[in-house]
C-alpha cells in the first residue's frame, strides 16, 4: 500500500512521524474518513468542510489547500486500485521538539499530515443489522470536533463486543448522544427522529446527507432528544456514518425492535443515500 506522509508518497512500511508527534503524544490532531465507491469519493467536499472547521476550533493551521488534499484522495485512490473502501486522513498540531502541554510555536513546528487507504470490497452492498447496547457517555465535551481521542468510543466497542452485541449508543442525562463512531435515529409512525446538532455529537457528514435526501422526499424529520427506553419502543433505528453509510439496528440493550429485520424506512433512506452521493461522488 502506498502511504502519504507530509508531502510524500511511500510504501507504507517506509512511512513514519515522529515519537514528539502531538497526535502520538497528546491526541493533539484531528481527521477525516471519506468513503469510496466505484473508485470515486463520496462527499469530498462536506469532509473537506468539517476538516478545517475542526482545525480552526484548535487553531491549527490548515498545512494543505482543499484543492491539494483531493489530488491526494484521488492519487492514493488510483495507486492502491481502490474501487470500494475508505481514505483515512490525520493532520496533527505537529512533532515538537520536545514533550510540553503549551502548544508549540506554528512558525517552528508544522502539522503532519497522513493520508492511507483502506480497501473495503462490498462495502455498497454490506447491510449488517446491528445490535448495541447502552454505556454510559463520558467523553469530553467537544465532540463536535472529530479529534483521535478515540479510546472511549473504542472501549464502548469493545464493551459491546464482550455482551455479544456489535455496537454502543452513547447515553448523556437519560438520552442518546450518538453511537461509538456514528449518529443514531429511530423512526416512530414514519418519522424519523434524531438528536439535534450540538457540542454534545460529532456532525456527521452522512447525516447531513441523509436528512436532506429525507426532506427532499418529503419524509418527515424531527431533531431532539430520545431515551434508550423510546429507542426499544420504535418501529426501526438506524445509525449513519460515512464508513457505513445507513445500517439497521435491530436490537437495544437486548430486547428486539419490530420483526428484527430492516426497516423500511432505513431501507429507503440507504438506497437514496447511495444514489444520490454516486451522482455527485469525484
Ligand atoms: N459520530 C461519531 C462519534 C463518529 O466518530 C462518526 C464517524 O466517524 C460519526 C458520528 C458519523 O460521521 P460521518 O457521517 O461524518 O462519518
Amino acid at each position: 500500500r502506498t502511504v502519504y506522509v507530509n508531502g510524500e508518497y511511500l510504501p507504507e512500511t517506509e512511512a513514519s512521524v515522529s515519537i514528539f508527534d502531538r497526535g502520538f503524544l497528546f491526541a493533539d490532531a484531528v481527521y477525516e474518513v471519506t468513503s469510496v465507491l466505484g473508485g470515486k469519493l463520496i462527499d469530498f467536499d462536506g469532509h473537506a468542510v468539517r476538516l478545517e472547521r475542526s482545525l480552526n476550533e484548535l487553531g491549527i493551521e490548515s498545512p494543505i489547500s482543499k484543492e491539494d488534499l483531493l489530488e491526494v484522495h484521488r492519487n492514493l485512490v488510483k495507486e492502491n486500485g481502490i474501487d470500494e473502501g475508505l481514505v483515512y486522513l490525520q493532520i496533527s498540531r505537529g512533532a515538537d521538539s520536545d514533550r510540553d502541554f503549551v502548544f508549540p510555536d506554528t512558525d517552528k513546528v508544522k502539522p503532519t499530515v497522513v493520508l492511507f487507504t483502506q480497501n473495503k470490497p462490498g462495502l455498497a452492498e454490506t447491510v449488517k443489522p446491528i445490535k448495541v447496547i447502552s454505556v454510559e457517555d463520558i467523553r469530553w465535551g467537544r465532540r463536535d470536533i472529530k479529534t483521535v481521542q478515540l479510546l472511549y468510543p473504542s472501549m464502548g466497542k469493545m464493551m459491546a463486543k464482550a455482551a455479544g452485541a456489535d455496537d454502543a449508543w452513547l447515553v448523556e442525562d437519560g438520552f442518546v448522544t450518538e453511537g461509538t463512531s456514528n449518529n443514531a435515529y429511530i423512526v416512530k409512525g414514519g418519522k424519523i427522529i434524531t438528536r439535534a446538532l450540538s457540542n454534545d455529537i460529532l456532525h456527521g457528514i452522512t447525516r447531513a446527507a441523509v436528512l436532506r435526501f429525507a426532506r427532499e422526499a418529503q419524509m418527515e424529520v424531527e431533531e431532539r432528544n430520545f431515551t434508550i427506553e423510546e429507542a426499544q419502543e420504535a418501529d426501526e433505528a438506524f445509525f449513519t456514518s460515512a464508513s457505513a453509510f445507513v445500517m439497521p439496528v435491530v436490537e437495544i440493550d437486548g430486547v428486539q425492535l419490530g420483526d428484527g429485520q430492516p426497516g423500511p424506512v432505513m431501507t429507503r433512506l440507504r438506497e437514496i443515500y447511495l444514489e444520490e452521493s454516486l451522482k455527485k461522488a469525484e
